[in-house]
């Protein structure tokens, strides 16, 4: 027995919304097993550097990129650099996402259109632009971050719910298209992770929140980088069209 399979090294990874809160843990964890990171970003250029400077001290490649998630020909030239500047693409996280919560009555067009856009054609975008050096390369590992909120539905959140459950069915889809090729697509669910996202919401409703998960407490970024970097490896060679709550027991 080894626990050599956990391990990235040599290895790249793209890390869409790399920047902040999960997504910066994601890259710090991948590079921190090994592999070299690709991060994108839509606005912040600053803590995106800082994110590749603090992967760069521990000896692992990294470069960071701005381009918007939604737009399809950005994500094909991030992975052209990605696979230029690593000599390969073994790894994608499709990260990035926002809110914008309001109930249905109240609940614009463009409300809709933004984060069906964002969080779900964004993952179309990217794992369309990979898939073909991956199904050239024979092997890949495609991870995509849903959300509890896609399994259990959350009032205010429509439009995200349709988003994070849709990724769900494109991911299980994907996976039996791309299994024979040695490509496994997984999902994370997260629950309540304590980023700048959650951070928005008012300290009462944080506090029944936390009085519901079993664990009784938000989860830290870090631990779903954990889930992310296992599926990612060689330890989970046998896990594709998989759903990973890392919830703290929310969805139960
Ligand atoms: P944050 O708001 O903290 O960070 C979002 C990240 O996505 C940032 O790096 C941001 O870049 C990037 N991003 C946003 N829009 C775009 C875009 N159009 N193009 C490229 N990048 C973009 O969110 P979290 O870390 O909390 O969430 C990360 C993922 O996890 C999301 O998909 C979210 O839905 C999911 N999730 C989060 C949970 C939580 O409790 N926090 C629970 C369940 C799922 P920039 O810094 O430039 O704005």
């Amino acid at each position: 027995m080894s626990l050599e399979k956990f391990k990235l090294d040599g290895k790249t990874a793209l890390v869409t919304g790399g920047s902040r809160g999960i997504g910066k843990s994601i890259a710090l964890q991948l590079a921190a097993a090994g592999a070299n990171v690709l991060l994108t970003y839509a606005r912040s250029a600053e803590a995106a550097e800082e994110v590749v400077r603090q992967i760069q001290d521990t000896g692992r490649k990294a470069l960071a990129v701005q381009a918007d998630a939604v737009n399809y020909s950005e994500a094909e030239k991030v992975v052209a650099a990605a696979q230029e500047a690593f000599n390969g693409l073994d790894i994608l996280v499709n990260n990035a996402g926002i809110t914008r919560d309001t109930l249905i009555m109240r609940m614009t067009e463009q409300q809709w259109d933004e984060v069906i856009e964002t969080n779900l054609k964004s993952v179309f975008n990217y794992s369309k632009a990979v898939i073909r050096p991956m199904m050239k390369a024979r092997s890949g590992s495609i991870i995509n971050i849903s959300s509890v909120v896609g399994i259990a539905g959350n009032a205010g959140q429509t439009n995200y719910a349709a988003s994070k459950a849709g990724i769900i069915g494109f991911s299980k889809s994907l996976a039996k298209e791309v299994a024979s090729r040695n490509i496994r697509v997984n999902v994370i669910a997260p629950g309540y992770i304590s980023t700048e996202m959650t951070g928005k919401l008012d300290e009462n409703v944080l506090k029944s929140i936390e009085a519901q998960i079993p664990l009784k407490r938000a989860g830290d970024p870090e631990e779903v980088a954990d889930a992310v970097v296992f599926l990612a490896s060689g330890a989970a060679s046998y896990l594709t069209g998989a759903v990973l709550n890392v919830d703290g027991g929310m969805a139960m």
